[in-house]
């Protein structure tokens, strides 16, 4: 039986990008390697719109979230963290870690942060140097408005802007240098439509300067000892790279820098919502400005998410579960890749099929969502 992942991470992978991972191994000290990583960079630029170069850290995206957390604050350090979600908490929990004073604003889970409330915190705390905020907060499918929320921070002496970017970057708009972010973490597999495995850190001018004056804690995860060998004449690794990965993110990156990819991720999100709203669900996230391009989590009035979820999983569809304290009552459906119709249908008739005695409140749901997804 066909299994159809729609899970926020990983995403289903391309033929052509799992094609690139099985090619023949390189070393990773030589013109080869150093030719594959600066055209991963300038593919990165350009999705970035920003100069500069981006470190790649063999991890996931939680360790890319470290390398933020141990380059930036420490004991003499004062953060503010902004959370709406189990993403925020935990780059929250790991730069609490560093022996860092932490400063905790917390925004009700489904809700997005509001510009007024991060600048009012940022006033209020004139010792801050770093502020923590997360783009895209996968577990609720929240989508924050950054360059907004860095818009309304004061100009003078204002903190160093750090986003978890890991769920963001590749499916949405996410321009660090226009925008004044100062340390950006991601990684391949959700919006960089990549296998897992890659942790990638992007950080200002300001940024770098801030962590060449800094001691790492972390022998691994030093983003100074990166910078040296980054910025070679022919770039490399300081450790072994998984070869195979910069492989397939290579691939990955020339299918997302084609014209109108995040208009098409934010049309695929709001027929999605139509349809799924039709057939009776309801929309964690109820205020449209804040519903994520890449991941839609919903839940049924009836109490019995879990048990649709289960049967989703039976006929070959699977989508996520929540989390913390939604582990047992949400659903959430990724877009972050190229989803067009063919997929949104199969996966609003999946949902149907899995309702079961609740079918009987869903509407005209194919309509609705086709609908939504004609609408210019
Ligand atoms: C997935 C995710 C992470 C954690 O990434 P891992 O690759 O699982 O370590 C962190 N933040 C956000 C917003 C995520 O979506």
């Amino acid at each position: 039986m066909n299994r159809y992942l729609m899970t926020p991470g990983p995403v289903p992978v391309s033929r052509e990008v799992s094609l690139h991972e099985t090619r023949a191994l390189i070393g990773h000290r030589g013109r080869q390697f150093s030719d594959l990583f600066s055209g991963i960079e300038e593919k990165l630029s350009r999705l970035l719109q920003s100069g500069g170069k981006t470190v790649i850290f063999p991890a996931s995206g939680t360790g890319s979230l470290e390398s933020l957390a141990m380059n930036f604050t420490g004991p003499d350090t004062s953060v503010i963290s902004v959370s709406c979600g189990v993403f925020g908490d935990r780059l929250r929990e790991i730069t609490a870690l560093t022996g860092a004073r932490m400063i905790n604003v917390d925004v009700a889970p489904g809700d997005g942060v509001r510009p007024g409330v991060v600048a009012a915190a940022v006033k209020s705390n004139p010792d801050a140097s770093v502020l923590l905020l997360t783009q895209n907060e996968t577990s609720t499918g929240v989508f924050n408005r950054i360059d907004e929320i860095i818009g309304e921070l004061p100009k003078e002496g204002r903190p160093l802007v750090l986003v978890d970017g890991v769920s963001s970057v590749g499916a949405m708009p996410c321009f660090p240098e226009k925008w004044g972010i100062d340390g950006l973490a991601t990684a391949s597999q959700k919006g960089l439509l990549s296998p897992p495995g890659l942790g990638l850190v992007w950080l200002s001018e300001r940024g770098w300067e801030t962590v060449s004056r800094r001691k790492c804690a972390s022998y691994y995860f030093d983003l100074s000892l990166q910078k040296t060998y980054l910025y070679k004449d022919a770039p490399e690794n300081p450790y072994t790279p998984p070869v195979s990965l910069y492989f397939a993110l290579s691939a990955a990156l020339d299918e997302i820098t084609s014209d109108g990819w995040f208009d098409e991720r934010a049309r695929a999100a709001r027929s999605l919502a139509a349809g799924i709203e039709s057939l009776g669900f309801e929309l964690l996230v109820r205020d449209e400005k804040f519903r994520s391009p890449g991941v839609t989590a919903f839940s049924h009035p009836s109490g019995e998410t879990s048990a649709i979820l289960k049967r989703l999983k039976e006929i070959g569809v699977e989508p996520a579960g929540g989390q913390g304290k939604f582990k047992d009552s949400l659903i959430r459906v990724s877009h972050y890749h190229d989803v067009r119709w063919p997929e949104i249908s199969l996966a609003l008739g999946s949902l149907y099929a899995a309702l079961g005695d609740a079918r009987k409140g869903a509407g005209d749901f194919m309509r609705r969502a086709f609908e939504a997804w004609e609408a210019k």
